[in-house]
């Protein structure tokens, strides 16, 4: 008989789908899209459709393996997992008796977003004083750091609401390459009339259904933005009550840099010719509600933070954030309060040593007081995703690191290391997923048991944690125990949420009020309401305060006036001092701080 499971998606994706598993036999026989879920809609993206063939992949590792042959060529042979613990924590246990466990580099990413699964790995490492990941360097710390400058840690618009707009912007985002369920609410706001915008160098699918597409040179995006703003001042386009009550320093960026960002110079700088940067900023100005979906990889050049801070400063100048359909959406994440320091800094060291995820390889390579002289890599596969990929390979080679990984698969990196140890997948275990793309949360329900000698990440963490005599309660406590802690550390109506609840239904909602986006206040207009849907019984940066052309920027955040209303601690302070300080610490291998993310 085929069961039907209601779970969600895994994946470091910001749509985090509510899935639908059929399973005949234990086995995983299709994965389909939830129909009840707003997001998702029935539908899944063609990698997950087929993820039965992944999870019962005959290139499965199902058993613990130890190295037989040089590093990097493949040869292994299987060991119980208790020999390979007792190897791993001899050798840990001895790093830790000559160099201290900075000695030891935890590295654990995205690749599976639920925060048991990757939560546990990191507070394993946190409890043990290891040297730690300055994680997502190579993926979005400066587009973080960018919206925090503008806007603070909090989330922005609802995906949801775009069906509201009568603009919808895709800034530097490929929505149906990679947010692919926000392109039918795109669509639904174009049947309504909303003109849909593209501005990416590349002709990108997309692209290609926009309908228009401006190719801004890469790199200028900021200038673009700043083009777009000197024409709603010189035009009266701004919201001038806006800009009084929610944003500080616009009068200094208006007196001090727009004037250099006229059309003439902008089209030099981004290629936008100037009949048509004054379309864009007249479309942008005039309309009541524009929504800007806003992607990352702008943020992926010299000052891209700063771009990502100059677009996410638009609505602000019209008056955009405060109307429902309007604003702009990098990421949901923070909008949920969730805390996880509970299970990601359960003890050890507030500081320790980081190392730059851009610069592993160096890492491995240089660092010396101590070296890294053990390596542990989940959900992740650095030698061929960290930049440098040949550096990151040769540290990986070296004879005398220690490294363990743990992956479903026999991956890239783990044809370097010296144990590696079968992970299981997201439809193997139980966990908690929210997403960074919608406002959504659900729990991840285990659809078929581990796969031959499969451990999860939070197994093995836990797992380790009591081998190596942590005596933090996360060590030992079940999946329930964990969640509820969870919950329990949340600044928002999470604090409420019942695991049992959660267990027994679909994704919950978590979402801001639509039209009243708020830069962290403490007046809870932003917070967040839940509103549970089915009851279901079935089934942050390498940046400097600079311009494009090179002169520092004024403060300009988009928050209340007064440092009172705020409730964020770095919205507190002006936007410049904290992007001063974040650019020089990002630039180097590695450096002291507080933690991976
Ligand atoms: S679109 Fe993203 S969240 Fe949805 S199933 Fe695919 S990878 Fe998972």
């Amino acid at each position: 008989m085929i069961q039907t499971i209601r779970t969600a998606c895994a994946h470091d994706c910001p749509d985090q789908c509510s899935l639908l598993a059929s399973v005949e036999n234990g086995r995983v026989v299709k994965i389909q899209g939830d129909p009840e879920h707003p997001m998702t809609a029935g539908f899944a993206c063609a990698k997950v459709n087929r993820e039965h063939e992944w999870v019962h992949s005959p290139e499965r590792v199902l058993t613990p393996l130890r190295r037989v042959g040089a590093k990097g060529e493949g040869r292994f042979e299987p060991i119980g997992w208790s020999q390979a613990l007792d190897e791993i924590v001899v050798q840990w246990k001895a790093i830790f008796a000559s160099d201290g466990p900075l000695g030891l580099l935890g590295y654990a990413y995205s690749a599976h977003q639920g925060q048991l699964n990757r939560g546990l790995l990191l507070g394993l490492f946190h409890a043990l004083g290891a040297t730690r990941l300055q994680a997502g360097t190579v993926c979005d710390s400066a587009a973080e750091a960018g919206w925090d400058a503008a806007c603070g840690s909090v989330g922005g618009a609802d995906p949801e609401t775009v069906t509201e707009s009568d603009l919808v912007i895709a800034w530097g985002a490929d929505l149906l390459t990679t947010n692919v369920h926000m392109w039918p609410l795109v669509e639904r706001a174009r049947a309504g009339g909303a003109p849909f915008v593209v501005i990416e160098p590349r002709r990108s699918r997309t692209a290609e259904r926009a309908d228009w597409h401006l190719q801004v040179n890469v790199g200028t995006d900021a200038a673009l933005a700043l083009g777009i703003m000197h024409i709603l001042v010189r035009d009266g386009l701004c919201d001038r009550g806006y800009l009084e009550r929610e944003t500080v320093g616009f009068s200094r960026l208006e007196r001090e840099v727009l004037p250099r960002f006229d059309p003439a110079r902008v089209a030099r700088i981004t290629g936008v010719s100037p009949a048509d940067l004054e379309r864009l900023a007249h479309m942008y100005g005039r309309a009541r509600a524009p929504f800007i979906r806003l992607g990352e990889g702008m943020s992926r050049c010299v000052n891209g933070g700063q771009a990502v801070r100059a677009v996410a400063l638009l609505p602000g100048v019209t008056g955009a954030y405060a109307r429902v359909g309007g604003g702009a959406l990098l990421m949901t994440a923070t909008g949920f309060g969730l805390d996880p320091a509970f299970i990601r800094k359960p003890s050890g060291p507030a500081r320790t040593r980081l190392v730059n995820h851009s610069r592993l390889g160096r890492a491995l390579l240089e660092l010396t007081d101590p070296p890294i002289r053990a390596l542990f890599v989940a959900a992740n596969n650095p030698a061929v995703t960290c930049p440098d990929s040949a550096t990151a390979r040769r540290g990986l080679a070296r004879k005398d690191l220690f490294t363990v990984v743990h992956d479903p698969f026999l991956s890239d990196t783990a044809r370097y290391a010296d144990i590696v140890l079968p992970a299981a997948t997201y439809l193997e275990s139980d966990d908690l997923v929210r997403s960074y793309g919608t406002y959504y949360m659900q729990f991840v329900r285990q659809v078929v048991p581990p796969q031959g000698e499969a451990w999860s990440n939070a197994r093995l963490a836990q797992e380790l944690g009591r081998r190596l005599g942590l005596a933090d309660p996360i060590f030992s406590m079940d999946t329930d125990g964990l969640l509820r802690e969870l919950f329990r550390g949340a600044r928002s109506p999470a604090a409420e949420m019942d695991v049992k609840d959660l267990r027994a239904g679909g994704a919950v909602k978590l979402a801001p009020e639509p039209g009243h986006q708020r830069f962290a206040t403490p007046s809870g207009t932003n917070v967040p309401r839940p509103s549970a849907f089915p009851s279901a019984s079935s089934p942050r940066p390498a940046i400097s305060r600079r311009t494009p052309r090179g002169r520092a920027w004024p403060p300009f955040v988009a928050a209340p006036a007064s440092p009172s209303a705020c409730s964020i601690p770095r919205m507190r302070r002006p936007a410049d001092c904290e992007m001063a300080r974040r650019s020089s610490s990002k630039a180097g291998t590695a450096q002291s701080g507080s933690g991976s993310a």
